[in-house]
């Protein structure tokens, strides 16, 4: 569904007369993609693809003091991971002097003139909407003087910020991005690419339809902020000798999603702050984060399609991206058990010392997985809320006197237990049922309840983290201004679980990266580099499907 409205633009473009589709993907590499970025991603290449078209990347690195190789080599990385091929990649920096040019073109025919006036000024000058554009002292300078000022700019003669170059449009347009806007200015910042060749840098709306055209790009999408920029846009382009059909620029609907943020500049703020780890912290919306924190490419993929583009911004419920997350992690995750609240289960009647491995299912869903050895003992480790001393209201797993059964292993009756001198239980006693081999009921006799576990004597400790939003706010900074106010109090609680031995690293366990669902409770990422580190993608609950509901 992705490209809806644009995929009718190109359509008409083609009966029209158009010949071929081309797009891009322009990143400025100043941060990490978000899930925003996922969502441009998916409709410049499935737009291209549509079509029969090609879908470039092209870093759009005009800014040199906040750009770095650093984020030009994860963006790579990220759109591979995504699952998509760049056919060219492009770097806005080598049309630096094919700007350059273009720009003496308008000077000479006096359609951009040299401002010695200061940003501030700049800004007060061309007022706002209904307030009239107040003249630069500088706009009619011949041609002649403003190319001199302008190779002199580009020389190094002025310091940074004392000259910029400026588009000669209309001071009095009711759209302010025509009233005069800037095209250069002096910076001396070291550029990750064109190092010090240049002390003028071209703004993005200087930049960017002129990459598009020196490109090919038949059509250029971009979100909703853009639209005032169109005229702009058109404006140059319409100006210029181009060496091809101009571009079309077509604007999107941003993705917002609840209790998140996707701005590289708050989001570097919560890694300033040390709110988070870093960029692929788990509970960022960064494509690294997500990925370390399990979410797999192709659910990302088919949320993205699934909403569509759209022209009106609207904010969607994480909980839908997560529901996409959880159908394909129950296609693809092997399951396993782990224990994350620990209390011993000491069975009476096992005889003392024996082992017994029983073969289970890696995923039912999915044969092909196989099977593997789980060891079963007299003592286990079971989920401590899993056992009520005195049962609540419907409460149908262990309490004295209740048979349950051990998922895969056998039927067990609980008998007492054994507190501390707090009154916390510290361990179950128990009997089990012989007969109930595999856990199946020997005699047909209902029980209600099935439980994970796990044997004491072979279990391995696991640090396993549980996340929260990071936002405790639907629409973080919405009341204040700014999201950081909306921060959670805690986003993660770390737990030392204990988990089943095939949860080990290494090869008969789960390599770095995998995601495993732990039964009855969730799908669980092991991490990238640290062994028996598992981060909780989502739990088993789709909270998507409860939200509707409720909203019906
Ligand atoms: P940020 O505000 O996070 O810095 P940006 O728009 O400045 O984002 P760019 O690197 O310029 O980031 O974005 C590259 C492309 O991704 C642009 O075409 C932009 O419109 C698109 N994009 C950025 N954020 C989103 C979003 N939340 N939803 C959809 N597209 C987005
Ligand atoms: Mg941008």
């Amino acid at each position: 569904m992705a490209g809806d409205f644009i995929a009718d633009v190109v359509r008409q473009d083609i009966a029209s007369g158009q010949t071929r589709v081309q797009t891009r993907f322009p990143p400025e590499p100043n941060g990490y993609l978000h899930i925003g970025h996922a969502k441009a991603i998916v409709t410049d290449f499935s737009i291209a693809e549509q079509f029969d078209g090609v879908c470039n990347l092209r870093f759009d690195d005009t800014n040199p003091d906040t750009e770095d190789v650093e984020y030009v080599e994860s963006i790579i990385d990220d759109i591979r991971w995504l699952g998509f091929s760049p056919n060219q990649v492009f770097y806005a920096s080598d049309y630096f002097e094919d700007l350059y040019t273009w720009a003496e073109s308008l000077i000479e025919r006096g359609l951009a003139y040299v401002d010695d006036q200061d940003q501030e000024t700049i800004s007060g000058q061309r007022g706002g909407y209904g307030q009239e554009g107040v003249e630069s002292p500088h706009r009619n300078r011949t041609p002649e003087e403003n190319l001199d000022l302008f190779r002199r700019m580009r020389a190094g003669e002025f310091a940074d910020g004392e000259r910029v170059l400026r588009a000669k449009i209309d001071m009095q347009a009711d759209n302010m991005q025509l009233r005069d806007p800037v095209m250069y200015r002096i910076r001396r910042g070291h550029h990750h690419r064109t190092h010090d060749t240049w002390l003028i840098y071209p703004t993005y709306d200087w930049a960017h339809g002129q990459s598009d055209a020196l490109e090919g790009v038949t059509h250029s999408m971009c979100t909703l902020e853009f639209v005032t920029h169109r005229p702009l846009y058109d404006w140059y382009l319409e100006h210029l000798d181009l060496p091809r059909e101009k571009p079309q620029q077509l604007e999107f609907a941003r993705l917002e999603l609840t209790h998140t943020v996707t701005s590289k500049r708050k989001l570097r703020q919560l890694i300033d702050d040390g709110v988070v780890d870093g960029w692929d912290d788990p509970r960022m919306p960064t494509l690294q984060g997500l990925r370390r924190r399990g979410y797999p490419a192709a659910a990302i993929r088919s949320f993205c399609t699934h909403i569509g583009v759209t022209k009106t911004n609207a904010r969607h419920s994480i909980e839908e991206l997560e529901s996409f997350v959880r159908v394909e992690l129950n296609r693809v995750a092997q399951r396993r058990m782990a224990v994350l609240r620990p209390v011993k289960l000491v069975i009476d009647n096992w005889p003392a010392g024996q082992t017994e491995w029983f073969e289970i299912a890696n995923n039912p869903e999915n044969p092909d997985d196989g099977t593997r050895q789980v060891p079963f003992s007299g003592e286990l480790w079971i989920e401590r809320e899993d056992f009520a001393a005195v049962p609540p209201p419907k409460f149908f797993r262990l309490y004295p006197g209740n048979e349950v059964r051990l998922r895969g292993a056998y039927l067990v009756t609980a008998t007492s237990a054994v507190e501390d001198a707090n009154g916390d239980i510290v361990e179950v006693r128990a009997t089990y049922d012989p007969a109930s081999r595999g856990g199946n009921s020997p005699d047909g006799r209902k029980v209600k309840s099935t439980m994970h576990w796990v044997s004491a004597d072979h279990a391995i400790d696991a640090e396993v983290r549980l996340y929260e939003h990071l936002f405790a706010a639907e629409a973080p900074g919405q009341a204040t201004g700014d999201p950081l106010d909306d921060l959670a109090p805690a986003s993660v609680e770390t737990l030392v679980a204990k988990v089943e031995p095939a949860l080990a690293a290494g090869e008969s366990g789960v390599g770095p990266g995998q995601v495993v669902q732990f039964e009855r409770i969730g799908y669980f990422a092991a991490d990238r580099d640290v062994p028996l580190l598992f981060h909780r993608t989502v739990g088993l609950r789709d909270e998507w499907a409860a939200l509707q509901k409720r909203a019906a």
